[in-house]
């Protein structure tokens, strides 16, 4: 995942860009970093964990300027800890250069140990460091040609933010994978993962950057290039099923609204006799509204989930541990005795958290339990920056549906299919998006590499 936010021209650029990732925070928890820039030099400060720990007030003082990148991360390919954290901002006989990256690209490992061949040092294992590497040896005259030479020699998903002292350059991938978007603010240009985050800020959304797209923002204003020419876009559908915030605005379409219309056909493709509709919060919730819409069966709230439950949680002790999901989610009894009830979820990965969710809301008296997904059964892994694990754990990859069903210990469950996906998030052939972890035919030819990389995080 990650989530990255880029400002010019505001006289508080480090304050609007604390408050940008902080409307990012749910595309990374791990770490959160911003790099300022005040004409002359940058000024960077990174921290391990959320933003609203990570920037206190007198470390804003510190970010002068009236630019600013910053980066909220998920750690896919990298390590957890400190030096992984993004941007990476680096001095070299260019000047300073800092990169705040979301995404993969699939053919790293040979490209870093080339450059280590020719004896560059990394200090880091993420793939940003990488591409510091190669702008650092580009010969071209300015910062947009160093990046463009450097992407050149890279394949992959990515939407990118550069910043120096005297200029900020953005860009996407050619299928536009990841997403990227532009808005203006005060006279000033901002840039973000998600429009969730101009939201906060009372910025104006202005346009999606383009697949493919190198936007240059300086003194002179905005330019833009198309360095690679133009591909068919293949924004990545999982960002409408789950991982962008419902607010967010994606082909003038909010994603509360696609996640609604999953529901919407979920219900038709499986209706069942139920008595409650039950989302999975909170990104199963919207979808649990569209399937009690379309069936007309009432939806209450029958899952309670705890906000104060983070990925960094540590379970103190041995004997506490097997709480598991009940640290996160928890049944109402009085909406699920004696029903016969829907649950809806977004997806199901591995199936181990959806038989625990089942397992509570049989413990609390629902007499049937009728799971169902608002995506198609995820069989492949993914390799463009999406922790998804690899094809051995997905249960759908190995397990046919009366099997998940076995698996789950409920009555009956039933997946979005691929033709209602498309028709929920407006795709109708599905040309427009990267369905690859449903469908495996991914856009972005993968490296051996990336693919035993993934098969070694696992431990198989
Ligand atoms: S493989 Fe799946 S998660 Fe990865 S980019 Fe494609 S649609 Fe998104």
């Amino acid at each position: 995942m990650c989530g990255i936010f880029g400002i010019y021209g505001h006289p508080e650029a480090a304050k609007m860009a604390y408050l940008g990732l902080h409307a990012l925070q749910h595309r990374g928890q791990e770490s959160a970093g911003i790099v300022t820039s005040d004409g002359t030099r940058l000024y960077t400060s990174r921290k391990m964990g959320l933003v609203a720990d990570a920037f206190p007030p007198c470390e804003l003082e510190r970010l002068v300027g009236s630019a600013a990148i910053g980066h909220v991360r998920y750690s896919t390919a990298g390590e957890s800890r400190i030096q992984e954290a993004q941007p990476f901002a680096v001095g070299c006989r260019h000047g300073s250069v800092a990169v705040a990256h979301n995404g993969n690209f699939v053919n790293v490992e040979a490209v870093r140990t080339n450059l280590e061949t020719k004896g560059s040092i990394f200090q880091s294992s993420a793939d940003t460091e990488v591409i510091v590497h190669l702008m650092a040896r580009s010969q071209a005259d300015d910062l947009a040609a160093r990046l463009t030479d450097a992407l050149r020699q890279v394949r992959g998903a990515y939407s990118l933010l550069v910043l120096t002292a005297e200029s900020m350059v953005a860009c996407r991938d050619p299928f536009g994978v990841r997403p990227l978007v532009l808005g203006r603010l005060r006279g000033g240009f901002v840039l973000a993962s998600e429009t969730s985050a101009f939201r906060l800020l009372d910025a104006t959304y202005i346009r999606e950057v383009e697949p493919g797209e190198l936007l240059v923002v300086d003194g002179n204003g905005l330019t833009s290039h198309f360095p690679w020419g133009r591909q068919e876009r293949r924004f990545c559908v999982f960002e409408q099923v789950y991982f962008a915030r419902p607010d967010t605005i994606i082909d003038d379409r909010t994603i509360y609204q696609d996640r609604v219309r999953m529901g919407q056909r979920l219900a038709d493709e499986h209706p069942v006799e139920a008595d409650v509709v039950v989302g999975v919060p909170d990104s199963g919730l919207p979808a649990a509204i569209g399937y009690s819409q379309k069936s007309g069966i009432p939806l209450e709230l029958g899952l309670i989930r705890s906000h104060y439950v983070g990925r960094t949680f540590i379970e103190p002790q041995q004997s506490i541990r097997h709480f598991g999901v009940k640290l996160k989610l928890s049944a109402v009894e009085t909406v699920l005795v004696g029903k016969r009830v829907v649950v809806v979820d977004d997806s199901i990965v591995r199936g181990t958290t959806c038989r625990k969710i089942i397992k509570m809301i049989r413990a609390a008296g629902a007499k049937e339990v009728h799971f169902r997904v608002s995506s198609p059964p995820t069989k492949f892994p993914c390799y463009y920056g999406i922790d998804t694990p690899h094809r051995r754990e997905l249960i759908a990859a190995s397990h046919s549906v009366e099997e998940i069903t076995q698996f789950l210990d409920c009555d009956t469950i039933g997946y979005l299919s691929v033709e209602g996906l498309r028709w929920s998030v407006g795709d109708q052939d599905g040309a427009h998006h990267c369905e690859a972890c449903f469908t495996g035919d991914y856009p972005i030819e993968v490296s051996d590499h990336v693919r035993e990389r993934q098969l070694k995080l696992v431990g198989t």
